[in-house]
């Protein structure tokens, strides 16, 4: 029954119309009829979001990377954008034997592959260690000092990539197994391993960013989630459970303890918290090696093999998510994504077993031990 008269878009208004929305009319949405200026003014407070979600939809469309994987259907909202050429490292930096290999293959690591004896690091090698993690340290918090609402990834990629050049570090992530860039920024659903890429971050993200550095001859690990802009209390509360899970799991590290033990430690808060534990990555040995024996998986009941021993460095890096423990990865090979499409975050510290505890080898300095998500939540705290 269709008569070619337009009917008003105002609910109930039922009047005959001519008048289109100039807006509408811009963006290509058919139809948006109204009577008279008077209802279509009346009606702007709603009717603009109709524009809102076509300009939306028509960015997703003009991005050069809609079309990249077809097929694939992602689990989010997150999308991946352009990646830049790989940076180049300064000829006078120690590179591991991975950097140059056409693959990444890590041949010292590939050697022990399958090995669980757990090295027991001397006092040269653990000095050098210690030296490596808290350049590391320095580049992350560099790092974070980058994020803010509209800066790309990309761009954090490289505050990264030049604060290693400076301090003499090799960036270890930059071509590991063929990794593209200097770090990895994971962004709200992305567990770990996301690729800096041309995405501006966006009001509310989450942002994890992990930092390894290569110096003389050793690597050390660390990440944190930080918020960008203005973050809502489910994800608060989320980092803040990855963040007390590391805590609590850091504060049972002595000499005699199973390595399995730290599964049920943080399993146990999680789920007291409503959240889940990914399964699929686990916290590892590091110090020559960039991932070595022992394997540290976070989740409960876990068959870890090991006790722990002094001279030994291993991360406990635990993934928490808001929703299922269930992950899977994007077409690209590198970037863990929850299954469900909620978000999830991480924290990671070296450590190295002490006689009488543990060393946090990639802690904040002294005065100031905590996660910048903290500070973050206090600045929030003491501007309202
Ligand atoms: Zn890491
Ligand atoms: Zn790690």
């Amino acid at each position: 029954m269709s008569t070619g008269a337009r009917i008003c878009e105002t609910d109930g208004c039922g009047k005959e119309s001519r008048l289109q929305c100039p807006t509408c009319i811009k963006l290509g949405i058919e139809g948006s009829y109204f009577c008279s200026q008077e209802c279509f003014k009346d009606n702007w407070a709603t009717h603009k979001a109709v524009h809102k979600k076509q300009r939306m939809k028509d960015h997703l469309a003009k991005s050069e990377y809609k079309n990249l994987w077809p097929g694939y259907v992602y689990t989010g909202t997150l999308r991946p954008h352009s990646v830049s050429p790989k940076r180049m490292v300064l000829p006078n930096i120690e590179k591991p034997d991975y950097a140059d290999h056409v693959n990444g293959y890590p041949a010292s690591e590939m050697a022990v592959r399958g090995s669980t004896q757990i090295k027991v690091l001397n006092s040269d090698d653990i000095a050098t260690l210690r030296e490596a993690c808290r350049l590391g340290r320095e580049v992350l918090d560099i790092a974070y000092g980058a994020v803010k609402v509209g800066v790309t990834t990309d761009e954090i990629d490289q505050v990264v990539h030049e604060a290693c050049m400076e301090r003499n570090c090799y960036p270890s992530p930059l071509n590991y197994h063929q990794f593209p860039k200097s770090c990895c920024t994971s962004v709200n659903e992305v567990i770990c391993h996301g690729i800096p890429d041309g995405r501006p971050l966006e009001d509310g993200d989450i942002l994890n960013i992990d930092i390894t550095v290569y110096y003389k001859g050793f690597h050390g690990d660390l990440n944190e989630t930080f918020f960008v802009g203005k973050v809502d209390e489910k994800s608060k509360k989320l980092v803040n459970v990855a963040y007390e899970c590391l805590m609590q799991a850091i504060d049972a590290v002595h000499p005699g303890v199973r390595y399995r033990e730290l599964g049920n430690i943080i399993m146990k808060h999680a789920q007291t918290n409503g959240c889940s534990v990914v399964r699929t990555y686990c916290g590892h040995g590091i110090h020559r090696l960039f991932h070595t024996a022992p394997s540290v998986p976070h989740y409960s009941k876990n068959k870890a093999i090991g006790v722990m021993k002094p001279g030994h460095a291993f991360t406990i890096e635990p993934m928490i998510s808001e929703g299922t423990w269930k992950d899977q990865t994007w077409p690209d090979n590198w970037t863990a994504v929850t299954e469900d499409g909620k978000r999830s975050a991480q924290f990671e510290h070296t450590l190295l077993v002490t006689e009488t505890g543990c060393e946090v080898l990639t802690i904040r300095p002294e005065l100031n031990r905590r996660g910048h998500f903290l500070d973050q939540l206090d600045k929030e705290e003491t501007s309202q």
